[in-house]
């Protein structure tokens, strides 16, 4: 096992990476930018190492400043977290030729599955169920217009190199393919430097469900059930819930079983997560997300493991300590994502806490990088705190999330927790009863926007 590993990020996902580390024995080391010398990752891990200006780019995207840190401190292995450096494929590569272990997938697994046409032939080929669409890259703007009539409207066009809802664009009708096919082309182009797109069938009415898969790379594999995050705003996911509430056992098994089988094959090594649009009783895959999830508490809630402690015991060689028959699912567990911004504009608004108050009690738990008198920096991603409950069923879990957000301060700045105060009045909501539009569809109607 590590002796001491490297944390190359920031905010709550670094806590959780310390905190795993911390009940292994491993000793941490934390990097900050110069813009989170006062952060509590810093505060928290047993050193810290200053690697750069506030721009990510110069810090916490920066290999040479990450790697530098890890041969001045002697950490022997790195966990990136989600987002910044976590799946990229060629920092991967160079971790692992300065002989450091990076606690995720290896590189070839993180290149296949972050172009998202490599990806969708891969999961094809491994038996996973896909959205009907384009063979591949779509070349030009003639041959998006034949497949939008092949396959009727409304299409998503879709840039291979795209995340985090960025370069998708959707043609309700032929007369609406120039611009989407342009604009997600040039989107693609801008924000991860190649315009290929593809183009798939756009389903109108589905949920979000994904499906969290574990492997040793080995040729073991598992999986821990699905999340529903169909709660989504501009195709980010706000409200996270599992098990989902409208899948049954046997779906779930059926479906559990492709997947953990898939990246059996494949020799997966760590957390995965499969994503799948679901309608009318079928998933359609739309992508693999190679690292942990932000969601990934929920899962651990009803199944009682922990993620990160697993990922680094499997980066380490060490075989996972549960396999599929340990795992059975406990209750109900929801996440909000509680993000410093303005409503009803959902713009950035960092600044200094002037107090805070975490809930507490059964079922509770906050993953948060917040204390009294922090200063929210305002150059990296809003998301402040998650806040994950878990009770017997879903309407005890949907009570606690209503109490504990009623226990939660958060003075000096504004946040999104009105809004989950709003949405717990919802009917649809109680009863389980969202698809991936009805937040937009629900925000349209009740906020200003
Ligand atoms: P990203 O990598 O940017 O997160 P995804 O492919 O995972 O992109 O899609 C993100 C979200 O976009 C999905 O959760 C869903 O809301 C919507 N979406 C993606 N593909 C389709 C589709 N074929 N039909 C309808 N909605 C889609």
């Amino acid at each position: 096992m590590f002796d001491k590993i490297l944390i190359a990020n920031r905010g709550e996902i670094a806590l959780r990476v310390i905190r795993a580390a911390r009940e292994m024995g491993i000793k941490t080391v934390a990097v900050h930018s110069t813009a989170d010398s006062d952060a509590m990752h810093v505060r928290m891990a047993d050193e810290s190492v200053c690697i750069g200006p506030p721009p990510s780019p110069q810090s916490y995207l920066s290999v040479p400043a990450i790697i530098s840190a890890c041969e001045i401190t002697g950490a022997q292995a790195i966990h990136p977290g989600y987002g910044f450096l976590s799946e990229n494929a060629e920092f991967v590569q160079i971790v692992e030729d300065h002989g450091i272990t990076f606690i995720g997938p290896t590189a070839e697994h993180i290149r296949v599955m972050g172009d998202k046409i490599t990806a969708k032939d891969t999961m094809k080929a491994l038996g996973v169920p896909c959205v009907p669409g384009s063979d591949g890259g779509v070349p030009d703007l003639a041959t998006a217009k034949k497949i939008g009539e092949e396959f009727g409207y409304p299409v998503i066009i879709k840039a291979t190199a795209g995340g985090g809802g960025r370069g998708m664009k959707v043609a309700m009708n032929a007369d609406e393919m120039e611009s989407a096919f342009m604009t997600a082309r040039a989107e693609g182009k801008a924000a991860f430097g190649n315009d290929e797109v593809y183009i798939e069938k756009y389903l109108t009415t589905p949920r979000h469900i994904e499906i969290q898969v574990f492997g040793d790379g080995k040729g073991k594999a598992v999986h821990l059930g699905e999340r529903d995050c169909s709660l989504q705003r501009r195709h980010q996911k706000v409200f996270e819930e599992a098990p989902g509430p409208c899948i049954t056992p046997e779906e779930r098994a059926r479906i559990g079983k492709v997947c953990a089988d898939a990246v059996a094959k494949i020799n997966y090594i760590g957390a995965g997560t499969i994503e799948f649009l679901y309608e009318n009783g079928e998933f359609y895959f739309i992508e693999m997300n190679t690292r942990l999830q932000v969601e990934h508490p929920v899962t651990e809630g009803i199944f009682g493991v922990d993620l990160v402690r697993e990922q680094i015991l499997v980066a380490a060689g060490e075989p996972m300590s549960f396999g599929q028959d340990d795992l059975e699912i406990n209750g109900h567990a929801i996440e909000v994502r509680i993000n410093a911004e303005k409503l009803p504009n959902f713009s950035p608004c960092p600044g200094k806490i002037t107090a805070y108050h975490a809930p507490g009690g059964l079922g509770v738990r906050m993953d948060s990088a917040l204390y009294d008198g922090y200063s929210i920096p305002p150059y990296y991603d809003s998301l402040i705190a998650k806040l994950i409950v878990q009770g017997r069923d879903r309407a005890e879990a949907l009570a606690r999330l209503e109490r504990a957000l009623g226990e939660l301060i958060v003075d000096g700045i504004d946040t999104t927790v009105p809004l989950f105060h709003a949405l717990l009045q919802e009917p649809d909501l109680r009863s389980g009863d969202y698809n991936i539009h009805w937040l937009e569809r629900w925000l349209a109607e009740n906020m200003e926007q």
